[in-house]
């Protein structure tokens, strides 16, 4: 299949030998990331110390883990356009939900991804639920847009979440032709986790609208779920990549926050107080059913792009500033991503596969999300592009990974 013309200018180039990395055989690495939006250590540790995250801690007892270096003042798009491309917003065209006044889409990537470089290696990729990967593009596999995918009702900048059906303004599948089988095999699914709801829908029947919405929030997970279960047993491919949202959506008003938090309502707040540890438990859930798909040759990375904080000072007109900066509407947020410092709100990373170090905690910030792109290109054996700011993320293995720097002709 084609790559996106813009990214096939100067794929020749590109085309160089790949190589055995990490002291694997000639066989493709199998690659899956799980991105979880917003994952907070913060919530995520008291669980796994009662051991309710049985899965979560498996993972973590195979592998290396830690923080993850973010962007400033962080957030879905533009960091996961980073991770893709390796390079900063403000080279990558991708600075934040809205560029010049539009909402983010994938026309505005000024840098090559990821998934384009390798599908230009022959490595068969497959994406789903990727933020800011609408419209989708052509790839050596198949795509399933993301968060930011436009559709009925949306406004721009606006998160929304349109149905399979609903969908608007562009391709949200790729191929087109694997639209009815989703809708045969998955159904009508949500594309991104649902809207939170605003302070007038909450106001007076706090707790109705809570449940009413969380209860959306587990069947966009279920579908979720079943999405990646389909694609991972009947699409089977080199480098698979999936994402979920809820999480962040959830702690951004349900972190269980107390009185002496900014931003302390008890109509809402003293409520539900599971709300947001719950999705992490039901995110292990989704896990384990991944988990059926990683077999001691596969590398599986759990990665997010930002943590999420309660609020810690109280902000003048706060509704209006998230509404510009944390995902529109105006719900009464308690907890954000969008610190100036991104060191205060690091991603996570987790890692396991053939070659990595396990039971390993990286201490400070060894991982940033610069560094994935690289590390994943050279499992394959692909070099590092110029325009990429990580590197590839020797520390995680047991043997340094071989550095793919001999171009060969194919
Ligand atoms: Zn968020």
């Amino acid at each position: 299949m084609l790559c996106d013309k813009k990214f096939l200018i100067g794929a020749v180039a590109l085309l160089m030998g790949v190589m055995p990395v990490c002291g694997q055989t000639n066989q493709r690495p199998h690659v899956i990331i799980v991105g979880v939006n917003g994952m907070e250590w913060d919530i995520i540790r008291p669980l796994l110390l009662k051991g309710e995250l049985h899965n979560f801690a498996e993972v973590i007892q195979r592998g290396v883990y830690g923080k993850m270096r973010t962007l400033s003042a962080p957030n879905c798009p533009k960091v996961y356009s980073s991770i893709a491309t390796s390079t900063p917003p403000e080279e990558n065209g991708i600075t934040g939900f809205v560029v010049a006044g539009k909402t983010a889409s994938t026309d505005m990537l000024k840098r090559e991804p990821l998934w384009s470089i390798l599908s230009k290696h022959d490595v068969t990729v497959g994406m789903a639920n990727v933020p800011a990967t609408f419209p989708v593009m052509p790839l050596n596999g198949y795509m399933i847009s993301g968060m930011l995918t436009r559709g009925q009702g949306c406004e721009d900048g606006i998160l929304c979440s349109p149905k399979l059906s609903e969908v608007k303004g562009g391709e949200a599948v790729y191929p087109p032709s694997m639209v009815a089988e989703l809708e045969m095999n998955v159904g009508d699914f949500w594309i991104d986790c649902s809207r939170m709801p605003t302070a007038e829908q909450l106001k007076g029947k706090e707790a109705e609208a809570i449940d009413h919405w969380l209860q959306q929030v587990s069947q966009v997970r279920a579908q979720q779920a079943k999405l990646f279960d389909y694609l991972l047993s009947h699409h089977r491919t080199d480098f698979t990549m999936l994402v979920q949202s809820c999480e962040d959506r959830v702690g951004h008003w349900l972190y269980p926050i107390q009185p002496y938090n900014v931003g302390y309502d008890p109509a809402l707040h003293s409520i539900r107080l599971n709300a947001f540890p719950d999705q992490y438990r039901a995110f292990d859930q989704v896990l384990g059913k991944i988990l059926k798909y990683v077999d001691k040759n596969t590398y599986l990375f759990i990665i997010s792009d930002h943590g999420i904080k309660p609020l810690r000072e109280f902000e003048e007109g706060r509704r209006l500033y998230h509404s510009a900066h944390d995902h529109g509407g105006n719900t009464p947020i308690i907890a954000k991503h969008d610190f100036e410092d991104g060191d205060d709100v690091p991603g996570s990373f987790i890692a396991i596969g053939p070659n990595i170090k396990r039971d390993v905690r990286l201490m400070g910030f060894t991982v940033s999300v610069f560094d994935i792109a690289p590390t994943i290109l050279n499992l394959y054996g692909i070099p590092q592009p110029t325009q990429m700011k990580g590197h590839v993320l020797s520390e995680i293995f047991e043997a340094p990974p071989s550095q793919p720097t001999a171009p060969s002709a194919r």
